[in-house]
């Protein structure tokens, strides 16, 4: 029963001599928009929300909003399996881009040394190792624009697909803009998932960068589509936008032909000598928010806790896991950031009852949820 039906006499509690009424659980419950009820019912994905829809949802109480987000979770996810990845960086720094938070940009004063590409066998041994530890996705990243006459590179990075295919792991790779012919090189040699974030909505993204547009981004994902790659792609929180930028940021991912299968969320990490190095970190329940708005806005991807995730307390990291998150990079450093360690995770995994996800077991989108397995218990969420 809703508490919108509940007689008005139930409404009212007397605790001693003290009459209590509930006007705010009942207001509480009225907030709840149509849109989120619709959602916790739903059993494949829809790509025709309305930016007002998701903005109604997104800013739904946090307790019910979090409630409903881990109960379309439990329709179409194990709720205890986390996803382990590792990401490399394979060429560090010198980058031409301006992306403002970026430490490995040639246009801030970060100290960040440029290298050249990692060795295939270096980086095949690095994956080994993530393997053993327990993450079951290897992700190689690049620092410049894009794949432009780079031939050589693009053999090295093929073979370092195959090779990192052929432990049975998952492998994701991101290098910037690439053109249909790369993805479909990439795709060939084994490539799972294709990284590119949006980072943010597509009005606040000219404050972040200027060197390459919102729409050459969106072509690089169509791009990657096309080829038959699995999409990944996400944003940043805490650059500074609105919470009217990360339900833009939904809304885009969530108009896409088909729903990205790998949401990363990262929380800015600010780096002294970028523009954004003296950003304060985002609140958490803005985070929170965000994770349980993609889960209930794209109930089959995956939502991954990616930058930042270090400066959250296990207790945080455990919300976002109950509001929907579902993956997490983990190893000895992100890209050039800080990340949880293995042992770390393991640990937190075993205290809450989450253990890690198999290679290839959250990749493809489910048409339809789990229905069967968890009956009413979604509809229950925003009825109780
Ligand atoms: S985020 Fe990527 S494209 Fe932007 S400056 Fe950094 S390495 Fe270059």
């Amino acid at each position: 029963m809703s508490l919108r039906t509940l007689p008005g006499v139930l409404l009212r509690r007397n605790y001693g001599t003290v009459q209590s009424t509930s006007p705010s659980a009942a207001a509480i419950a009225s907030r709840i928009p149509t849109a989120l009820r619709e959602a916790t019912a739903a059993t494949a994905p829809r790509t025709n929300w309305t930016r007002e829809e998701i903005q109604q949802i997104y800013e739904t109480p946090l307790n019910q909003l979090t409630y409903a987000a881990a109960a379309v979770h439990r329709r179409f996810h194990d709720p205890s399996a986390i996803q382990m990845c590792t990401l490399m960086n394979i060429k560090t720094g010198g980058c031409s881009e301006d992306c403002s938070y970026c430490a490995q940009s040639s246009r801030y004063q970060t100290g960040l040394k440029a290298t050249k590409m990692s060795p295939v066998d270096e980086v095949l041994t690095a994956a080994r190792t993530a393997k053993a530890n327990g993450s079951t996705r290897f992700c190689m990243g690049a620092a410049w624009r894009d794949m432009r006459g780079r031939k050589t590179s693009l053999k090295n990075i093929k073979a370092m697909v195959s090779g990192v295919r052929g432990m049975g792991m998952e492998v994701c790779v991101t290098l910037g803009m690439i053109d249909e012919a790369q993805a479909k090189e990439l795709k060939d040699a084994g490539l799972t998932a294709y990284n590119h974030n949006l980072d943010t909505s597509r009005e606040f993204y000219p404050e972040i960068i200027t060197t390459r547009s919102y729409d050459e981004r969106l072509k690089t994902l169509a791009n990657v589509r096309d080829a038959g790659i699995n999409v990944c792609s996400g944003g940043i929180l805490g650059l500074g936008e609105k919470d009217e930028d990360r339900v833009g940021l939904i809304y885009t991912m969530s108009g896409l032909e088909k729903h990205p299968e790998s949401f990363p969320v990262n929380a800015l990490v600010p780096i002294p000598g970028t523009p954004l190095g003296e950003r304060k970190m985002i609140s958490f329940d803005k985070i929170l928010r965000t994770v349980a708005t993609a889960r209930v806005v794209m109930p089959a991807t995956i939502v991954r806790l990616a930058a930042g995730r270090i400066s959250l307390s296990e207790e945080q990291q455990v919300a976002c896991f109950m509001a929907g998150a579902n993956a997490v990079f983990t190893g000895e450093k992100m890209l050039t950031t800080d990340c949880n360690g293995w042992d770390e995770d393991r640990a937190m995994f075993e205290k809450w009852g989450f253990y890690p996800m198999k290679s290839f077991e959250g990749e493809h989108v489910k048409e339809e949820a789990k229905v069967q397995e968890v009956e009413g218990t979604a509809q229950a969420a925003v009825s109780a």
